[in-house]
């Protein structure tokens, strides 16, 4: 058999992801942002496609892909201008998480709407005094009097789409693991339970998914709200953040393929003296040095999803975090030089690239800071001393 870097299959799922995604493009999700509403009708017809739940078990109703197919995906519908966010934590890591480590029950319960789209879910772990350090995540889960439900406390930040989904996936501890090393356990939280509020983050994002800070105040919870054991630990909850940081890259690489179009598009036909300003190199040559790094954070990226879908998740972990690295750089640097290949048009409305500076800064920052995943190279790849 002949290696290939993506099959038969991947390349027509790329290519109709593509025209779906050219059918909405940037118009769409600019008028969906500014009437503060959400790309429902992008969202149900990807589903429809059977896009959002590609990576999620046939029998569930998915299409029995991995998170190869579903980083195609996201990174197509980026490519259109019209990426979908919820994608990378609803089917990407509570689909992943509830798929490997739920109950019958709730596998049967959550996952054919995710896959349908018909549910979503959000998820969080960032808490306001952990940030970059999760081992001082403080949601403390413990027994009620009756020793069969829950009770949350805590606090998170920073938690993208609680307002439409359906229920968010909450990592706490357990009360005994309070203090040492992070055991961490995850619970499925209604949008509605009683005692978890909701304060929606002023952002200087032009996103159509929201970020919120939440209170868990003494949210009672039953039994089979635990997804997984409760002893598991980080197994369970790196299952869900090596996908998450494969779509992560594939949100920036989409994005930053996304802005490249437009700026070759323009220096194409922008001329101001004889000639395209594509023909000068000083314009031509940073915007053929931004492909180059697109594609080879997407030769990443495929290495990340490859692996994890093959079942390492060790090695999964250290190409994820590679990937999420190689991809926000690339994404920064390209968004970056695309908005100064349009000059002045860089900065207006009508061209609508001016305001991915700061969204590229995402995926640089989240899920995991450019600095840590330095840090975990530096220490774990490398073997040097850890700094912090
Ligand atoms: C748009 C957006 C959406 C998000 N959505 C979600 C979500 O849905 N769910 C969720 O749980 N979280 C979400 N987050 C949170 C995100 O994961 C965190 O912002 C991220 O983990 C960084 O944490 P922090 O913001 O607290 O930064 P901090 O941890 O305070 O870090 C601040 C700076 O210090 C640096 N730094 C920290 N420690 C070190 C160190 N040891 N060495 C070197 N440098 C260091 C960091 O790299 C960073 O530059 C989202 C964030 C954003 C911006």
């Amino acid at each position: 058999m002949t290696p290939v870097l993506e099959t038969d299959e991947h390349k027509a799922l790329r290519a109709a992801v593509a025209a779906l995604g050219n059918r909405y493009g940037r118009a769409y999700l600019t008028k969906v942002v500014a009437a503060g509403a959400h790309p429902d009708e992008l969202w149900s017809e990807a589903a429809k496609l059977g896009y959002l739940g590609v990576n999620l078990p046939e029998e569930y109703g998915g299409g029995g892909g991995g998170i190869a197919e579903l980083s195609i995906v996201l990174e197509e519908l980026g490519a259109a201008g019209c990426p979908l966010l919820m994608m990378v934590v609803s089917p990407a890591i509570c689909g992943t998480v509830i798929a490997r480590f739920g109950t019958e029950d709730q596998k049967q319960n959550w996952l054919p709407g995710l896959a349908d789209g018909t549910r979503t879910m959000a998820f969080g772990i960032t808490e306001p005094d952990a940030g970059s350090n999760s081992h001082r995540i403080t949601t403390t889960a413990r027994r009620a009097g009756d020793g069969t439900d829950w009770i949350l406390t805590g606090r998170k930040v920073f938690i993208s789409g609680v307002d439409i989904a359906d229920a968010t996936l909450i990592v706490g501890r357990t009360e005994d693991a309070r203090t040492g090393k992070l055991k961490p356990c995850l619970f499925i939280v209604p949008r509605e339970a009683p005692g978890f509020e909701r304060r929606k983050i002023d952002m200087e994002l032009h996103g159509a998914e929201k970020q919120f800070e939440l209170t868990l105040d003494d949210v009672r919870l039953p039994a089979d709200a635990l997804v997984g054991d409760e002893d598991a630990g980080l197994l369970q909850l790196f299952a869900g953040l090596n996908p998450e940081r494969i779509m992560t890259a594939a949100f920036a690489i989409g994005m930053g393929r996304y802005a490249l179009s437009r700026a070759v598009a323009y220096a194409r036909e922008r001329t101001v003296w004889k000639d395209p300003i594509g023909a000068h190199q000083a314009i031509a040559h940073p915007l053929a040095q931004a492909h180059i790094d697109l594609e080879l954070a997407r030769l990443m990226m495929q290495k990340a999803a490859l692996l994890y879908d093959s079942g390492d998740d060790a090695g999964a972990g250290e190409a994820a975090n590679m990937a999420k690295y190689a991809a926000a750089e690339a994404c920064v640097k390209a968004v970056d030089q695309s908005v100064h290949t349009l000059g002045g048009n860089g900065l207006t409305g009508e061209f609508g690239l001016a305001s991915l500076i700061t969204a590229s800064r995402v995926a640089r920052i989240a899920p995991v800071s450019r600095e840590m995943i330095l840090n975990y190279v530096s220490h774990q790849t490398l073997g040097l001393p850890k700094s912090y």
